[in-house]
Order: structure tokens, then sequence, then C-alpha cells
């Protein structure tokens, strides 16, 4: 769109959208209490965006309707599935007087299939209702979680191309035969699910010509009201398994050795590298009692380390009988020998049942609160207790030299703004590593809203100049978009300019 049509275009008339919102999806469904708002607005860091209303369809004709309305009305929407998407914008859209489009209400499992494991679903979904819907049913299959929140949206993570923890680290490759509603209201399927009456929707992701799923994901090109997730089998066998290392050049070496075991299938999916800040912060809170201030002096540091380690290395080894666990064991065994902490298995999962295998589990959200001077509360919720957080996830090829390279730079640079470097390798492939660093601190303490975004920009351009870039830019990115070399930010303009000519789907989100 030229700076000459958009002068051309009549302003958003939101009291008219308003009012056609409440027609199509009824007046009980369109939110303007100031206390709602207020909340959508806020995030786990400093956010200016304000939210006019939060309009909530229930299945995807009154996406369709909704998206019509603001089309016609040209007021922005921004879709949200479950809204957790905390350390990248919660559910802060990212341009300002933009309409909440809450899917949380189409939150029906469509279809399941235990043979072929797939599980069909709306997007309000949540990992947690997915859990115990499998579970009810005695399922043998189970769904691939993540390390965030149990009531967070599985196909909000897979359209971010979420990591998750289990056998299929990299989700959004698992999925097919999405349902999206264009900003114009068109409505398309992926895949073979465009075909009436197909049988191989739910099983084949590619279908015929040119592959849409990758439009809808990290993207404002459509809404996405349906998706179809491949499911795991259950192992009977599975044991989660620890070691850790205490100096820098072993955990290179070890990232070699456990990348060779990834590509051979002794390990299959996610497994973990987290360094000492991340494990204090998941255990307790900041030491203010006996440190004082912040950061952390490295005293304090190393008084953890000394029991505790510099790198943790986690995750699970399963199989079906005991006997060819027993195998991997060994292999494991063998690849890390000399740890400094030595493997350790946990006994035998009961049911295989392990965050490993399909259990969400809150656990890692208690590291929002690590500089808070409050206590960590049943219920986290990081934004309403103003949290700060903010994530920066970098691709990494998994070879210990450039895991080294990486690491110095997100190790070195939080440190420089007071920050503690709370870092993790992921394996995400047998290939990939994603580098992942939070920047934990208290929004209530004075001037470090600013400091964390300052932060997160020194860091994400130091890892971008030496060829590391974000896998995924959440509201803090807004602002620190690298350069591209070839001609996709025009292609990215004219995709826009064509599947949202009034620009009314989450203006303000880079394409591509
Ligand atoms: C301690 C902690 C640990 C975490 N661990 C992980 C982890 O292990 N793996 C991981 O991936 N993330 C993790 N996260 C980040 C985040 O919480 C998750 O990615 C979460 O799944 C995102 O929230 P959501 O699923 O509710 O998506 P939402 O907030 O609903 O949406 C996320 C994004 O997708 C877009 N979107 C959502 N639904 C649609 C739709 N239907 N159509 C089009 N666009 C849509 C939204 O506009 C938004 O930009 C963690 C966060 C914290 C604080």
């Amino acid at each position: 769109m030229s700076e000459n049509d958009a002068k051309a275009r009549p302003s958003p008339d939101l009291q008219a959208a308003l009012a056609a919102f409440r027609e199509a999806v009824g007046e009980a469904h369109v939110n303007v209490d100031p206390d709602a708002l207020e909340a959508a607005q806020t995030a786990t860091f400093a956010t200016t965006q304000r939210v006019p209303a939060i309009v909530r369809p229930a299945d995807t004709a009154q996406v369709q309707a909704c998206l019509r309305i603001a089309a016609a009305h040209r007021v922005p929407v921004y879709p949200v599935s479950a809204g957790r998407n905390w350390g990248y914008g919660s559910r802060v859209p990212p341009g300002d007087g933009s309409v909440l489009l809450d899917l949380g209400r189409m939150n029906r499992i469509l279809a399941h299939d235990e043979q072929l494991a797939y599980l069909t679903v709306e997007p309000g979904v949540t990992f947690r209702q997915a859990h115990a819907w499998l579970r009810e049913r005695g399922s043998t299959t189970f769904i691939t979680t993540i390390g965030g929140s149990p009531d967070a949206s599985m196909v909000g993570n897979a359209l971010e191309r979420g990591d998750g923890r289990g056998p299929h680290a990299d989700i959004f490759q698992h999925v097919c035969a999405l349902e999206a509603v264009l900003p114009t209201g068109e409505r398309v399927e992926t895949g073979h699910a465009r075909f009436p009456e197909s049988r191989a929707a739910p099983v084949f992701r590619w279908g015929l010509g040119p592959v849409l799923d990758g439009l809808f994901s990290q993207s404002s090109l459509g809404v996405v009201t349906r998706m179809t997730f491949w499911l795991s089998r259950k192992q009977p066998w599975l044991r989660e398994f620890f070691c850790a290392v205490n100096d820098d050049a072993q955990l290179w070496d070890m990232v070699d050795r456990l990348q060779a075991l990834a590509l051979d299938g002794t390990l299959r999916g996610s497994f973990f590298f987290w360094n000492d800040i991340k494990a204090f912060s998941v255990t307790q809170q900041f030491p203010y009692a006996s440190v004082g201030r912040t950061p952390l002096p490295d005293w304090a540091r190393d008084k953890f380390r000394e029991g505790f380690g510099r790198w943790a290395i986690s995750g699970a080894l399963s199989a079906p009988d005991a006997e060819m666990g027993a195998l991997l064991e060994k292999r494991l065994a063998r690849a890390v020998e000399g740890a400094f902490r030595p493997l350790s298995f946990g006994p035998v999962a009961p049911d295989g049942e392990s965050p490993f295998q399909g259990v969400p589990t809150e656990a890692n959200l208690a590291m929002t609160y690590w500089r808070k001077r409050t206590p960590r509360p049943e219920d986290p919720d990081p934004d309403r207790d103003r949290c700060g957080f903010i994530w920066c996830s970098v691709a990494v090829p998994f070879t210990g030299q450039e895991a080294k390279r990486a690491v110095e730079i997100a190790d070195r640079v939080p440190r420089l703004f007071g920050f503690e470097p709370n870092l993790a390798l992921l394996a995400h492939s047998p290939r990939c590593l994603y580098l992942v660093a939070a920047l934990a601190y208290d929004r209530d303490a004075r001037g470090e809203d600013a400091r964390a975004q300052a932060c997160y920009r020194a860091l994400s351009r130091e890892l971008a100049d030496a060829g590391y870039h974000l896998t995924r830019a959440g509201l803090q990115a807004q602002e620190a978009a690298p350069p591209v070399r070839d001609d996709s930010p025009e292609v990215g303009r004219r995709l826009k300019a064509a599947l949202d000519p009034e620009g009314i789907l989450a203006p303000g989100r880079s394409e591509p």
C-alpha cells in the first residue's frame, strides 16, 4: 500500500465495527470492560499499544464475519488463540488500536485417530485440555508439549513454530490440513483438506500444488481456525536422564558427542543443555537476603555451581522394551563419560507418564519470577504479576564449535546490562540447536523495562552480526529487524497487499 493510498482511505470507524461485531458474535462476546482491556494490553515487558475491544467468535463462520466487518470499517484486528505468548508479547498486538480477536471459545477437539495418531483441533484447544482428553480415552498416543504454560494454545504455539519437549521438537513440522480465514473473509484449507471427502487430508502434509501452510505461520496473512497435529505413540519404557559439566570446553565436546547420538537415533526428539543461572531461577528466586542487590555476584553463582555444575544436560531415552532401553542407556553413558555430575537416570516412568511423553507442567514458569521480591504464586501469571521476561531465541548449527561462538555472545551481553545470562541450547533437530536466552527482571524495579529492551536489541544484533538469526520474533523484535540481502521485504509487501488489501490483520507484524 502506498502512502497516497493510505491517505485516500477513510479513517477506521470503530463504533460502527463494534455494533457489527455485536451483531455477528452476540453482545456478550464483545468486551470493552476497562479492566479486561488493561489486562490485554499488558505483556512481560513495556508496551504502549492500546486495545479498544476484545471480540470472541465461536466458529469459523463468525471469524469470517469478523474479518469482513474489520475490512469494511478498516478496523485492525489481532488474533490470539490462548494469549500465553509470554516472553514474546503476550496478547499485545503489534499495532496500536487493534481489536483483539480472541479465539478461546473455539476449543473443540474435532477428530482423533488412534491408529494413525493424529488430533484435529480448533485454536482454543490448550495443551492441558488435549492431554486430559487423550488420557480420558485411554489413548496410547500423546501430543508433544512445551516448557511454557499448559494453558497455551496448541495452534498458537505451532503457528509461532514453537519448540516442543518430546519427539516432535519442531512442532510445525508435524502439523497439516490447516483451515485459515483470510483478511478478506475468504476461507482456505491446505493440503488435501480442500478436496471434498479427502481421505488422506489429516495424514498427508503436502497435498497438490504449492504448499500454503507456511504462509500462515509467523505471519499476518490469515487466521487459522483448524489444524491437525500428528501424535506420537507412548513408549512403555521411558527414563529421564541428567548429568552436568563444569567447564565450557567439556560442554562443546558434549555437544558434538550428543549430536552424533541424535543423528544415529539413540536420542530421539528434544534434549537440553542448560546453564547454572537457568537452573538457579527454576529452583529458587533471586537470593536478595544473602546477596542484597542485583545482578548476581560471581561468588554467589560460583557457590550455586559447586553443587550443580556449569551446564546441565537433560532429556529422556525411550524404547519399546527394557532390553532395548538398556542398550540406549549404555550408548548414552559412553558418550557422556567423565561428566562433572555423572549420568543419572530417573525411575522408569509409570505408564510412560512424563513431560517428555505429553504431560504438561508449569514448573518452568517459576523462572519468570526470578527477580520478583514477592513470592511465586500458586497460579503463575507473569503479565498480571509484572514479571519482566523477554526471550531471545536464535538458530545455531548443531556443533560444539558453533555453540561456543554463539554462547560466548549470549553469556557476555546480558551481563553488560546488569542481567544474569539465563541460557539453554535446545536440540531442535540433529542439525540445529536453538540457543534460547531469557532476560528475567522485575518490571517494578525502576528503569529495568528500558534496560531490558536495550539489552535485547544489543544481544539480538550481536548474534545476527555473528550469523545467528532469530527463530521467532516477538513484539520486542519490532524495531530490531536485521538487514536482508534479497528482495523478500518487497515480495512480502506485495503478498500482504494481495491477501489483506485493507491492511486490517495484525498490522505492524513484519512480513516475511
Ligand atoms: C517460562 C516459559 C517457558 C516457555 N517455554 C516454551 C517452550 O518450551 N516452547 C515454546 O514454543 N514456547 C515456550 N514459551 C513461549 C510461549 O509461552 C509459548 O510459545 C506459547 O505457546 C505461546 O502462547 P499461545 O500458545 O497461547 O499462543 P497465542 O498467544 O494465542 O499466539 C501466539 C502468536 O500466534 C498468533 N496466532 C495465535 N493464534 C492464531 C491463529 N489462530 N491464527 C493466526 N495467528 C495466530 C498470534 O497473533 C500471536 O502472535 C515459554 C514461555 C515461558 C514464559
